[in-house]
């Protein structure tokens, strides 16, 4: 089976706008005024977990509990976050020929599943590896091999990573001998192995695979 590994957030999934609604909605939900959800907006702006909650109540003296608070957070998160028609779409033909499809993602366990169901990925996705369910983070090459488990299967040479972050992915994905799509969205930093292919969208990645990868 040709296996493809596919980061979550911001690669599959557009996290940063439905970041923005979860929080206000929250935010409005509990009377909580524009510190808080700018404290929210910072504080979470890369990825959350449940202590974000603690050290929200630690610093505004808010009532609600963290778990509440937590469980209020993943809920909205995961009704605002969407995948795109057309990605589901090529998700669809890359299993139609075949493939194996993975997620390695750095997050908790509970969101990134949460977000998996909301979008409708989840009856494409294989297995998930969430950095939050071993406590071991991309680009530790570990959590790819935990995705190909999850998906049952073990990490090849001519299997695939796709991911938007140079780092964590795409260094990652080299690091655990896979090739590479690496979805431009930032500059390429200085003195990092170039990826073995670039492109503006996630479609265009899922085509490349498609039509580059041999049987
Ligand atoms: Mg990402």
């Amino acid at each position: 089976m040709r296996l493809a590994l596919f980061d979550l957030d911001g690669t599959l999934v557009d996290r940063r706008s439905a970041l923005a609604d979860a929080i206000a909605n929250l935010s409005h939900d509990h009377g909580y005024g524009p510190e808080i959800e700018q404290w929210l907006m910072t504080e979470l702006a890369d990825r959350a977990d449940a202590s974000d909650f603690e050290r929200l109540r630690a610093t505004f003296h808010v009532n609600e509990s963290a778990e509440h608070l937590w469980r209020v957070y993943i809920d909205r998160l995961a009704a605002a976050v969407t995948c795109r028609p057309e990605v589901l779409e090529a998700l669809r033909r890359l299993k139609a020929a075949s493939w194996g499809i993975g997620v390695a993602t750095n997050g908790s366990s509970d969101i990134q599943r949460a977000k998996v169901r909301t979008t409708g990925l989840a009856d494409l996705v294989d297995g998930i590896a969430a950095s939050g369910d071993i406590d071991v983070r991309k680009p530790d090459p570990r959590l790819f091999e935990l995705a190909a488990a999850r998906c049952g299967t073990q990490l090849t040479p001519t299997d695939w990573m796709i991911g938007d972050n140079p780092e964590t992915d795409i260094v990652g994905a080299q690091r655990a001998g896979l090739r590479a799509v690496w979805v431009r969205g930032r500059p390429w930093p200085d003195g990092l192995t170039a990826p073995h292919h670039t492109v503006d969208d996630i479609v265009e990645a899922i085509d490349y695979l498609l039509t580059h990868s041999p049987e």
